[in-house]
């Protein structure tokens, strides 16, 4: 099987020792996303934590076999061979990884709809800022608002090309995820994760317009009530600057309706 891509390794221990010891994990059950080498899980197995690891590419397993002998005959260790964004993942608490970036959008969702306490994930740069841009930022979208509908997100470190093996082309940040029950109920997650879609799918159009372009989903009737019942200073601005509580009430009256 071709080797897949993201295999970039991370070589700063530093690094290294700062996500291992972001949170306590001493005998909890711990998701690693793409073991790699072993780096990382080497680092947290060290600090007591029961490590389930997900790895895509078998030629890599020899190695970490034979690098954590002990830990997997011990149980302390297992690993699964798939694609951590399909296969059935083991019983988790956290999840630390140096993830794969071309499945980061899929697994944060992924493991955001299964649950966990906390995680400590790597994405590429660019995508850490959209995820923990707040409203008005330039940055700020669909993945900002789905992601801190749910949970806390935190940028916590921000790492250069030259702290990997290959170096990637793009910076790397570091994401703490706490996620919680959003700040009021939402009536019907659906129509809120359709409505963030399509009004962030025209970034540039107000609400009331970007509301209009939903009417070959909802109806005209639903639409034009739910414009209809809005205050004016909402329906004039853009998504971007609505807050994460407007877009869930904005959300809850198309679901009244509905
Ligand atoms: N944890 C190692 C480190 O920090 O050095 C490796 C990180 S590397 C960025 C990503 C790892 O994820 C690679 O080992 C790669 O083979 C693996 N991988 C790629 N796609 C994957 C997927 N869909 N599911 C699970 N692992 C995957």
């Amino acid at each position: 099987m071709k080797a897949p891509k993201d295999q970039h390794f991370l070589i700063d221990t530093d690094a290294v020792d700062f996500i291992a010891g972001s949170v306590p994990i001493q005998g909890r059950k711990v998701l690693e996303v793409g073991p790699g080498g072993g780096v990382l899980t080497a680092a947290l197995l060290e600090r007591g934590a029961n490590v389930r690891a997900v790895e895509l590419d078998g030629t890599l397993l020899p190695n970490l076999e034979q690098r954590f002998k002990d830990e997997l005959a011990s149980g302390q260790l297992t690993i699964t061979r798939g694609d951590a964004s399909r296969v059935d993942l083991p019983d988790f608490d956290l999840v630390i990884a140096n993830l794969p970036y071309s499945i980061s959008s899929k697994i944060t969702f992924r493991l955001l709809e299964t649950g966990f306490e906390t995680a400590v994930l790597m994405y590429q740069w660019e995508f850490a800022k959209r995820m923990v841009s707040p409203p008005g930022d330039g940055e700020y979208g669909r993945l900002s608002v789905m992601v801190q509908t749910y949970a806390d997100v935190e940028l916590i470190l921000k790492l250069p090309p030259r702290a990997f093996s290959p170096p990637p082309e793009v910076d790397s940040a570091v994401v703490k995820i706490i996620p919680r029950e959003p700040p009021v109920k939402i009536l019907n997650r659906e129509v809120h994760a359709v409505l963030v879609r399509e009004l962030f799918s025209h970034r540039r159009k107000t609400i009331q317009n970007g509301l209009k372009g939903m009417k070959s989903i909802y109806g005209e009737e639903i639409i034009t009530k739910l414009i209809g019942s809005l205050p004016k200073d909402l329906t004039g601005k853009r998504p971007e600057k609505l807050s994460i509580l407007d877009f869930i009430e904005l959300a809850n009256r198309l679901s009244d309706l509905i």
